[in-house]
């Protein structure tokens, strides 16, 4: 079997991407089950703590405050509230909380205070932090490393060629910068993309070489397909078959795995061999997809 160094280039990703699909998952479930228990599997709770309003433009987002939608915009939670949240999530089974904020980036001020000290609470009932706020500076993810974050989830959503069709308010480069800000702190990294919003197979290939192209890449690698949410630029997107969405990501139990699994578990089979996620029908009601 071929390792992640055989993969390097666009075409031999593309390669791997074309292999007949059940031999494809085959191939994939078989790196899965070299580093993980192929039965079990962790159960996270989401939580946006933040609704709406964002100044940012991505295309495929009903949280953006220049579109029309019916996402109504909230302040950020109470600390309390959101521990009550956390509580109820870990009584139901969930060891990871995942608090997202639509921020274009986080900023220096009481929310931020807010957010950390939510981190420090919700650590404190011994689930792992996950977060999703935008762009973030090398101070801001110490901070949130010492409040006892474990993930922080930073999305690409695409491929670099295809990114300007996406979004315009921000650019790739500080996408990246905010995901090594992140690995600089110590922080877990979770960062994926979504598939649906018009790109060429190429670009889904693009998505996966930004990742390899790291020198760690994320942990996690959660693959959504778009929901195209009406009053957003995406709006008549058509739904992808259920089978691009095998050959692309894994869902939720890890039981179809795919391209993304091949590569990046091996890529990181000194450290968790890949734990990704896949979000298959994203809502207009789940938190940004940074
Ligand atoms: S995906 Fe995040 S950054 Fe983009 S518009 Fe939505 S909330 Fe804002």
């Amino acid at each position: 079997m071929k390792t992640s160094q055989d993969y390097t280039t666009k075409e031999a990703l593309l390669e791997l991407y074309n292999k007949p699909l059940l031999e494809l998952v085959f191939e994939a479930a078989t790196v899965h089950r070299r580093f993980h228990n192929p039965r079990e599997v962790q159960m996270s709770s989401l939580l946006s703590i933040k609704t709406g309003g964002c100044p940012e433009d991505c295309g495929y987002c009903p949280q953006a405050a220049r579109y029309h939608t019916d996402v109504e915009a909230h302040k950020l939670m109470s600390v309390e509230s959101v521990v009550e949240q956390a509580k109820n999530a870990k009584e139901n089974g969930s060891s990871r909380l995942c608090m997202g904020a639509a921020w274009r980036e986080v900023r220096d001020n009481k929310d931020f205070d807010n957010v950390i000290e939510m981190v420090q609470a919700v650590n404190d009932l011994d689930m792992e932090v996950c977060c999703t706020l935008g762009m973030m500076n090398e101070e801001q993810a110490k901070r949130l490393k010492n409040a006892g974050l474990f993930a922080y989830n930073h999305n690409l959503d695409t491929s670099k060629d295809y990114y300007d069709d996406v979004i315009s308010t921000r650019e790739y480069e500080d996408r990246l910068n905010t995901i090594d800000n992140a690995r600089k702190a110590g922080i877990s990294v979770c960062s994926g993309g979504i598939i649906g919003m018009g790109e060429a197979v190429e670009d889904r290939i693009g998505l996966l070489m930004s990742y390899m192209e790291m020198e760690t890449p994320p942990e996690s690698i959660p693959i959504n397909a778009l929901v195209a949410v009406e009053g957003t630029p995406m709006a008549e997107q058509k739904p992808i078959e259920q089978w691009e969405m095998i050959r692309h990501g894994r869902n939720h139990e890890n039981r179809f795995s795919s391209i993304s699994r091949s590569l990046i578990s091996w890529k990181n089979k000194n450290e968790h061999g890949g734990t990704g996620s896949m979000f298959y029908g994203w809502s207009k009601f789940n938190f940004c997809r940074r």
